[in-house]
């Protein structure tokens, strides 16, 4: 997909901006940048203490060569994750899952889109019917992107039958993608996963499972991770969207979600647009951030 720039405070434009020659302060400087930008303090750690062995190994003096080897570090560290979408299988069987507000009916409307571009075939099934607002809203997405949805036939209808027709229509009317929408309501988590076990188990009885993506808000930083855990424990997950990189200054934890979750991002949102989300390219992320 299309790269475009992020919009990251620049902690380490500032940091890096004026001294030349290492000294114990750049250190001090580095390790306040890091911590600042959410890269949590074990990453931190593991940074500082590759960087100044780095250092002393090829005697480096110059700040411009530790600016140059924090950029690598990080770039490593990212593509230690592979970002590849599965989506071969027909029909490939998506399922976007998340906590209410973080951006799940917004990126598969985008992300309808942008698979459009390439000729696919698509269907989006709203599977949230707890809540009509986000059928509505998923419907309007779907209009958007010029794509086919399924839609509950009532309100608070079984997710999972829902989930059942998008991918019988996917099969029957020879779709390439379905991709569904499911609750986020966190206040009812065990229900929830019940939930989403449910919706995986009828799916898979149809059709292989492509990805089931979690979506993440990067402004709400180790706070959302929390939140997801219960979603890493019990649904699956293949791989994290982080939306609202556009609004964070958080560049740090793309790098910590990866590493807590052990999971690869896939797709980021940059915006609320329907073009606003892209790929994930390690190297473009790790040459924004540090510049
Ligand atoms: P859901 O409850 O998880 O389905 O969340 P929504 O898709 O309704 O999104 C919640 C809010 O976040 C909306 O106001 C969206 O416009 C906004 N949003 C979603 N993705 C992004 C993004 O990448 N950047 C920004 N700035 N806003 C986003």
């Amino acid at each position: 997909m299309a790269e475009r720039s992020w919009s990251f405070s620049n902690v380490f434009q500032s940091m890096f901006r004026g001294a030349e020659q290492i000294t114990e302060d750049t250190w001090d400087d580095l390790e306040t940048a890091l911590i600042s930008a959410d890269f949590g303090p074990e990453i931190t750690d593991a940074i500082l203490g590759e960087l100044r062995a780095q250092v002393d190994r090829h005697r480096v003096t110059e700040v411009k060569e530790l600016r140059r080897m924090l950029r690598e570090s990080i770039e490593e560290r990212l593509a230690a994750f592979d970002p590849t979408l599965h989506l071969s299988e027909r029909p490939a069987v998506i399922l976007v899952v998340g906590v209410n507000g973080v951006g799940k009916t917004t990126t598969i409307g985008k992300f309808a889109r942008y698979l459009k571009t390439f000729d696919k075939k698509i269907v989006v099934g709203a599977a949230d019917t707890f809540r009509a607002a986000a059928v509505e809203q998923l419907a309007t997405w779907a209009d958007r992107a010029g794509v086919d949805i399924v839609r509950p036939q009532q309100q608070g209808q079984d997710p999972a039958s829902v989930a059942f027709q998008t991918v019988e229509r996917a099969k029957n009317d020879d779709f390439d993608i379905a991709i569904i929408d499911t609750a986020g309501r966190l206040q009812t988590k065990g229900g929830l996963m019940d939930e989403l076990s449910k919706v995986r188990r009828v799916v898979e009885k149809q059709s292989p499972i492509a990805e089931v993506l979690l979506v993440l808000d990067a402004t709400t930083g180790q706070n959302g991770l929390a939140q997801a855990e219960a979603f890493i424990e019990h649904a699956g997950v293949t791989g994290l969207v982080l939306t609202k990189l556009d609004g964070s200054a958080k560049g740090g934890f793309v790098l910590s979600v990866q590493q807590k979750t052990g999971l690869p991002i896939k797709l980021v949102g940059q915006g609320e647009g329907i073009g606003d989300l892209t790929g994930f390219t390690p190297h473009v992320f790790a040459q924004q951030l540090i510049g």
